[in-house]
């Protein structure tokens, strides 16, 4: 079901399969590792999904240069996960649009989201680049082309979906914080992925029963946030421990700290591993 990169390198296309590539599979602190960052890609699309503080390096290390990325689908807003956000977007309007005559970055985001990462994390750096001679500065809109997913529901959590160019995305809601959240609809924005109707990425989630059963049965794999060590707003090693042998069978850990190789998993599909292309054929 996966391979190791024949050589170091990780191309943006393939033969139409289904692929996830991991630039990174660490937690927010992870030194080691690259944070979870990762694309999805099939044919001549590809999704790249979050991009942390650690993203340029990590990009550089697989030999993808920022320009090259089209689309960007960002998950929540914690640094693992957009803290490069700002220097691939930069990049792609002064050297990707201006230079090298690339259209904008696409982004898969909803109004809702939009409005909240625009204003709460990026406008610092990004709005006042240039100031028009009527003082208008510049907006959302003027770094990216917006890709709409549409409502699918609000019950029993808030999930949209969208098909991109082919791949279909189902984005739902979960609860990652604040610690003391108790759903997905009381926590602060944060989405997980169903990508192709084959596999569930659960986002930052604290352990989760109602998702990972709304998912289980029709998830050929699932790729799981998991804390190597108890940790308030994500889902433990432990807790996953408890899980039926059939889901764990089927689940990957992600997101986890650098001292990984003292936890064995043999009870699960393994970790997911950065630089190893997932293709599900
Ligand atoms: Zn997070």
């Amino acid at each position: 079901m996966y391979i190791k990169l024949p050589d170091g390198k990780f191309r943006l296309t393939n033969d139409g399969t289904l692929e996830l590539f991991f630039i990174g599979t660490g937690f927010a602190f992870a030194r080691t590792l690259f944070q979870t960052n990762f694309f999805i890609v099939k044919g001549d699309t590809h999704i790249l999904v979050d991009f942390g503080s650690t993203g340029p390096n990590a990009l550089a290390a697989v030999g993808i240069e920022p320009t090259d990325i089209s689309v960007f689908l960002p998950t929540h807003s914690h640094c693992d996960h957009i803290g490069g956000v700002e220097f691939l977007s930069l990049l792609n309007r002064y050297v990707g649009v201006s230079v090298l005559k690339k259209p904008k970055l696409r982004m898969i985001i909803n109004e809702e989201y939009q409005d909240i990462l625009w204003n709460m994390s990026l406008r610092g750096g990004m709005e006042f680049n240039e100031v028009s001679a009527y003082g208008n500065r510049l907006t959302f809109d003027d770094y990216y082309d917006v890709a709409r997913p549409t409502l699918k529901t609000t019950s029993p959590r808030e999930t949209w979906e969208i098909d991109f160019n082919g791949i279909k995305i189902e984005i739902f809601r979960v609860n990652h914080i604040p610690g003391n959240s108790t759903s997905a609809g009381t926590a602060f924005i944060t989405y997980g992925l169903f990508i192709d109707n084959r596999i569930m990425i659960s986002g930052d989630t604290k352990f989760d029963m109602s998702l990972i059963e709304l998912y289980a049965d029709r998830a050929e794999y699932i790729f799981h946030d998991a804390s190597l060590s108890p940790n308030p707003v994500h889902a433990s090693l432990s807790e996953l421990r408890g899980l039926p042998a059939d889901i764990k069978k089927k689940m990957f850990l992600m997101h986890y700290s650098d001292d990984w190789r003292n936890f064995p998993v043999d009870d699960f599909a393994g970790y997911a591993r950065q630089g190893e292309r997932y293709i599900f054929d």
